[in-house]
């Protein structure tokens, strides 16, 4: 028997909080009885929400019901002020990935004050479809609004999976939407594939204080919802002139409505230091021995453009400040060239940064782990390397 949502109409007192408690929008009260329409999705808010046991869950037993029904790979697209963030393209370079394996459609589902700029760059970016709810209570990302839109985006575009970005929204937004819609979640993902066998998502991330990588699938409920972390996936170039389908939705009545009131918006004054924006990075861990030696890092990513990066040994050590650090528990970074001095190359270490275009080791033990993946390694003392390097390019730069 397939899955249904049963009101037992002798028990329904009418009270409507079903009604509050479901993210779709499925129920209504008709002739002061809940009723229930076919954007159900059966996720089971409104068996919980319901007080007086009169809504029962029949059958199936599995959340998304017909798991064959949903298809396709949606990204949660963050925006402030209408400008989309670039953690959205690199979701997209991912769920075109995905989606190839898969066979479905990619979209984006938008939730902004203007969305005109921000369709075009998700399509150029690979979305085939944006879902877009525009209002100027959109302008800046708010918990509940933007958790009832996603709900009913989802309700509405059935994805097989749905992946935000492991930003501070995603990480508030994303467990309460998988908890709505009863659904599994893998948060902080820095690894996904498809298993065309399995007809599933293959979500990797650290676990047990990052020794080991663990693999995690979703395999009863749909969609698959995933964190990615922001600098892990890569973007697609953009395809110019590339277009898709925009599919509006209109805010229901109380859908935008928040208990929290947001009075200003203050930047962080450590935006300053946003190593996951660099081109290039010199980065330092344990083996520079002190936080004077930094100096050297830092002349040397002067002269050439980049920032200073730095490992959790060297930040706990008190020598560089927590928003230079690299790594699980730092910031995850793709520059185009990435120097690591000083660098074991710890599995922690090595998931926020592996992404990096080129990786070039400075170590003087030829056996540190850093060797077995970095572009091109130097065993050898990075006191004469760095001062060394520093030298050559003063040289050349005349
Ligand atoms: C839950 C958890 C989260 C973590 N998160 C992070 C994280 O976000 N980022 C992170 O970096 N780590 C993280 N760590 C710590 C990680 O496990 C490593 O301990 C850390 O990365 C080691 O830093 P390091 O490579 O600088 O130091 P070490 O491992 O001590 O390596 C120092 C290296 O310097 C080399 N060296 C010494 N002197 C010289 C010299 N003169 N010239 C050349 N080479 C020299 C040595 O050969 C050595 O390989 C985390 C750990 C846990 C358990």
């Amino acid at each position: 028997m397939s899955a249904r949502i049963e009101i037992r109409t002798d028990i329904c007192t009418g009270c409507g909080i079903c009604i509050s408690a479901c993210p779709f929008g499925a129920i209504s009260l008709v002739e002061g009885l809940a009723q229930v329409s076919d954007a159900c999705t059966l996720c089971g808010a409104c068996v919980e929400a319901c007080p007086f046991r009169a809504i029962v869950l029949r059958g199936g037993g599995e959340g998304a019901g017909d798991l064959s029904s949903w298809s396709g790979v949606m990204i949660f697209a963050e925006q402030r002020d209408g400008k989309v963030d670039r953690s959205a393209f690199e979701l997209l370079g991912a769920a075109r990935m995905l989606a190839e394996a898969e066979g479905g459609p990619v979209s984006a589902a938008l939730f902004t004050s203007s969305g005109a700029e921000g369709c075009s760059a998700l399509f150029e970016h690979g979305a085939d479809t944006v879902y877009l709810v525009e209002s100027p209570a959109l302008r800046h990302y708010s918990t509940e609004p933007s958790c009832r839109l996603l709900c009913r985006t989802i309700a509405l575009a059935k994805p097989s999976m749905v992946l935000a970005a492991a930003t501070t929204t995603g990480r508030d937004l994303m467990p309460r939407v998988a908890r709505l819609i009863n659904t599994g979640l893998t948060a902080d993902c820095t690894g996904l594939e498809f298993d065309q066998e399995r007809n599933a998502l293959l979500q990797t991330r650290p676990a047990f204080g990052g020794n080991i990588m663990a693999t995690i699938i979703c395999e009863r409920t749909r969609p698959q919802m995933a964190t990615v972390r922001p600098g892990v996936m890569k973007a697609q170039a953009p395809e110019p002139g590339r277009t898709g389908t925009v599919e509006r939705i209109e805010p229901l009545p109380g859908e935008l409505d928040s208990r929290v009131v947001l009075r200003e918006f203050v930047a962080s004054t450590e935006g300053s230091v946003d190593i996951s924006e660099a081109e290039l990075i010199v980065s330092g861990g344990r083996g520079m021995k002190s936080p004077e030696n930094f100096a050297l890092l830092e002349e040397l990513a002067s002269l050439l453009g980049g920032s200073v990066g730095a490992s959790r040994a060297a930040v706990d050590s008190g020598w560089m400040p927590y928003p230079h650090q690299v790594g699980q528990t730092g910031k995850t970074v793709q520059p185009k060239v990435y120097i690591a001095c000083g660098i074991s190359g710890a599995v922690q270490h090595r998931v926020g940064m592996q992404s990096s275009d080129t990786i070039y080791a400075i170590n003087r033990d030829e056996t540190a782990p850093i060797f077995s993946f970095c572009s091109q390694g130097f065993a050898a003392d990075l006191f004469e390397v760095i001062p060394a390097l520093i030298r050559e390019i003063r040289r050349r730069k005349g």
